[in-house]
């Protein structure tokens, strides 16, 4: 349908709406109509899919092949067996990638987006999905167009359609008829497209397309992108293809050694091919995801909702936090504290009363009466406006005498808002009220007051000192409504009519989070739009200004600093006051420049390029525009500084397990691979079976590795430095331990294999085959913490991996007691002196590592 070359009657007839919107019941039929206002995602894998996935890995496909033909030839017992435990190895990993898939799909759902919309007259917010063609939203700077709209009230509306048509320059919007013709999409000026944002302006307007009905669904195919990988994940898949090659080698080593020294070429095939499967870690990224879609799971529920899983990982290297001050470090709870009128008393007459100031209150702003009488919109105005109230000027009556007729909406560039009032009962003479930042206000005075410009900074510096926000109300009368609403020429030649002092509580838990940062060798930044004085009162109360080396920095001493200038002294500035949202760009890059991984708060719709050029770009779940929702990669749902260093304290719990389970599966797979290679060095035989290589991986690997992302965060993770994001994660240690303790197991399993075959014991295999199992249950329990010791942490401390250590054990006594699974596993039951002489041995694993970790903390 054409809806741009329609005229808007003929629109609301179709559509059977009016300007007020449409009712419940109507929309609740249209909803069951036209359905959700939703882009349906791409289609996902089935179960089926998911599971072949599973086992479509190259070796594993190998290993099928090479069981089956064995069993042609050989033993299909064998063949069953390690297909058996091929498919149960498939399916543990389905059932965790399937449990990731919910776990981030309820992530998604939580990131709901709302639109403001009429229903009768009524202004509410619901879910953009549940938005029906007909409803009428109301819409402003930094919204997200939730469907494909017509306008039919615009104030000076800007959109950034980038998105949809590839355009950057930002298209002005109006609410016109458009005569007959061909129209680009970009051209269609009344239209409004979902997907695309306000960035300028308010705005009414028709819904009339939504979900897959939309421009966005018709291209909704092109713009499904693909998911993002981890830079762990990355690095770990390299390092997995380079390792695999190396694993290989080693195995193909194996098997010619094995048949040399006479066995089969089939179980040689078999064991080599097992070993390989086994010790490759091709499933290592896929875990990775796993434990960070969990972790994501888990930070949503302390109110940081992660959009793009990368930050769960990054978290644990921010060393700079950028944080907004209004709402974030304070409670954005403004109440008027004080209140200045200038004596200059030259527009008293148009109010016909003397408390100007308080006209300007209750008529300059853009709050509204939500359904249960509580007034909706921003908080500064919200307070005014309840100022103004409290003091009996209400504000539908006195829009009645002085009815809006045109605005200037305010944005944090200019700091100024301007409404233009009809005054009555004149020769259509109209009146400008202006308000906003003091400072940006005193340059916009007529000739008269700027005498008086002294006295007033005087007075508004006395107000900022005590840590209010001040805002000036200043105001003109013009003959008439000039054509072009330009703010230069209207916003000038204004006259002062006072001053507005709000005060914005800090949050209480938010000086403990400052002090928590600081510990966690992580530097808190406040970056307002607010004046000087009052950011560094707010700053010194929540200790983010601590000495007097701590820099101001305001936006004009920014922009006059050389990129090199403001690099030399980047790491000094504790906040920065009156900024633009742009200069937040240039905080980011110099930051950068010096190394740092900068965490930047943003919550207005100019945040969005500096919200994704941060490593870590936080967006405010309650007051945050939607524009800087999506371009962020966390969300705050409590829009609260504490929960960044809570979510920090996470990202690096996360990440400290993730690396203790990386530790746990290569150390097993280097025991495996020693164990195997060096028995036939020492003249001894295979110590393990295919199926025991397997069962291993399986089992001792799966459960009880896992369990370590439960693992409770180290007890000075908040008082250690930041990660560096560039270190390898195999640095510090991590491939000599994976290299040692793996030898070690390795020894300590041909050991008893030698000794048991030395004493020409009968069930030397299946005592082996549990030293191997058991020394990696020894070593899970040591790698637990880095560095305090097992005995310190309690045994009990981490639930899960008890039960886990539980099952493995319990199965490991089935494998070798019950007389079916002796069938299957070619094991014997063992005497209770052999059993406790192999539980003896494999705790020698564990004692080594709690003696490395002893060792590690003397060296302190
Ligand atoms: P933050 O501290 O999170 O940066 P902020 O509210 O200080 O938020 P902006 O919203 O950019 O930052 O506001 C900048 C300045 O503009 C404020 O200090 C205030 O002086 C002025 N201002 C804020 N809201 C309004 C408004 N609704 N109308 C007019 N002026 C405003």
């Amino acid at each position: 349908m054409n809806w741009h070359l329609l005229p808007l009657s003929e629109i609301s007839q179709l559509l059977n709406t009016t300007p007020s919107g449409i009712d419940a019941i109507t929309a609740s039929e249209r909803l069951c109509e036209h359905g959700k206002n939703q882009i349906e995602d791409k289609k996902k894998k089935t179960i089926v899919q998911m599971l072949i996935c599973q086992l479509s890995d190259f070796m594993i496909l190998i290993l099928i092949a090479a069981a089956i033909v064995s069993g042609i030839i050989g033993d299909l017992t064998d063949t069953l067996i390690i297909l058996a435990i091929i498919f149960l190895n498939a399916l543990v990993g389905f059932i965790q990638e399937y449990q990731a898939e919910k776990a981030m799909e309820a992530l998604k759902k939580m990131a709901t987006n709302y639109a403001r919309i009429l229903r009768e007259g009524k202004t509410m917010d619901i879910p953009t999905y549940n938005l029906v063609p007909g409803d009428v939203v109301v819409l402003e700077a930094g919204n997200v167009i939730p469907a494909d709209i017509r306008f039919f009230e615009t104030h000076q509306v800007k959109v950034d359609e980038s998105a949809l048509t590839g355009e950057s320059n930002n298209a002005e919007k109006n609410s016109d008829d458009l005569p007959k013709g061909n129209y680009a999409l970009g051209d269609q000026v009344n239209m409004g497209y979902k997907g695309t944002s306000i960035t300028h302006g308010r705005a009414l307007a028709y819904v009339v397309a939504t979900g897959m009905r939309t421009e966005l669904g018709h291209i909704a195919k092109m713009l499904q992108t693909e998911e993002t990988t981890t830079p762990l994940q990355k690095r770990l898949a390299d390092f997995g293809k380079r390792l695999s090659v190396v694993i290989l080698i080693i195995c193909t080593i194996i098997f010619f050694i094995g048949w040399l020294r006479g066995e089969s070429v089939m179980t040689m095939l078999i064991t080599s091919i097992s070993l390989a499967v086994a010790a490759i870690p091709e499933a290592l990224p896929a875990l990775v995801t796993i434990a960070l879609a969990f972790g994501a799971k888990k930070l949503a529920k302390n109110n940081a909702l992660i959009r793009k899983l990368p930050a769960v990982e990054t978290l644990g290297s921010v060393t700079y936090i950028c944080s907004d001050k209004t709402g974030t470090l304070t409670l954005n709870k403004m109440t008027v504290q004080e209140i200045f009128e200038t004596s200059d008393t030259k527009y008293t007459a148009v109010f016909e009363e003397k408390n100007r100031l308080l006209h300007a209150m209750a008529l300059n702003n853009d709050v509204s009466k939500g359904e249960n009488g509580n007034w909706l919109g921003d908080s500064t105005e919200v307070a005014l406006v309840q100022y103004a109230n409290d003091k009996n000027l209400n504000r539908a009556e006195l829009e009645d005498t002085l009815p809006r007729i045109a605005e200037l909406p305010f944005d944090s560039k200019r700091k100024c808002m301007t409404t233009i009032h009809q005054i009555q009962n004149t020769t259509g003479e109209i009146m400008v009220i202006t308000k906003g930042a003091v400072d940006v206000l005193l340059h916009k005075l007529n000739a008269d007051q700027n005498l008086h410009i002294p006295e007033f900074e005087c007075k508004v510096n006395e107000m900022a000192e005590k840590g209010y926000r001040v805002l000036g109300y200043a105001m003109k009368t013009l003959s008439s409504l000039p054509e072009n609403l330009d703010s230069n020429e209207i916003e000038t030649g204004l006259t002062l009519i006072g001053f507005v002092g709000m005060i914005d509580p800090p949050r209480e838990e938010a000086r403990q989070a400052v002090l928590q940062c600081k510990e966690a060798g992580i530097i808190p930044v406040m970056i307002t739009g607010d004046h000087k004085l009052t950011a560094k009162a707010i700053a010194e109360k929540l200790g983010i200004i601590s000495s007097k080396e701590d820099l101001v920095l305001t936006g004009i001493e920014l922009s006059v600093l050389t990129q090199n200038e403001f690099i030399n002294i980047v790491e000094k500035v504790r906040v920065y006051a009156r900024v633009n949202p742009e200069q937040k760009l240039r905080i980011i890059t110099a930051l950068q420049s010096k190394n740092h991984f900068v965490a930047m708060t943003g919550d207005g719709v100019n945040d969005a390029p500096a919200l994704k050029n941060a490593d870590i770009g936080i967006a405010m779940g309650i007051n945050g525009t939607e524009v800087s929702k999506e371009a962020s990669h966390m969300i705050l749902l409590d829009d609260n500084f504490a929960t960044i260093i809570v979510a920090v304290q996470h990202g690096r719990k996360i990440f400290d397990n993730i690396l203790k389970f990386i530790k746990y599966i290569m150390t097993g797979n280097s025991g495996e691979i020693w164990a195997i290679f060096l028995a036939p060095l020492f003249g001894l035989p295979i110590p393990l079976m295919a199926i025991h290589i397997l069962w291993i991986n399986l089992v001792t690997d799966g459960l009880p590795g896992l369990t370590l992302a439960s693992e409770p965060a180290e007890a000075n993770i908040m008082k250690r430095q930041p990660r560096n994001s560039t270190e390898s994660i195999f640095s510090k240690g991590m491939t000599l331990h994976i290299l040692w303790v793996g030898f070690l197991m390795g020894i300590v399993t041909i050991g008893m294999q030698a000794y048991a075959i030395h004493v020409a014991n009968s069930h030397w295999q299946t005592m082996t085959f549990t030293v191997l199992c058991f020394s990696q249950l020894g070593h899970v329990m040591a790698i637990r913490s880095e560095r305090d010791s097992t005995f310190k942490i309690g045994f009990l401390s981490n639930k899960p991996m008890v039960g886990a250590l539980l099952i493995t054990v319990t199965l490991q006594l089935m494998i070798i007691y019950v007389p079916f699974c002796n069938e299957i596993f070619k094991t014997q039951p063992l005497t209770m002196y052999e059993l406790l002489l192999t539980l003896a041995v494999s705790s020698t694993v564990f004692w080594a590592v709690e003696i490395e970790k002893w060792i590690k903390n003397i060296k302190k």
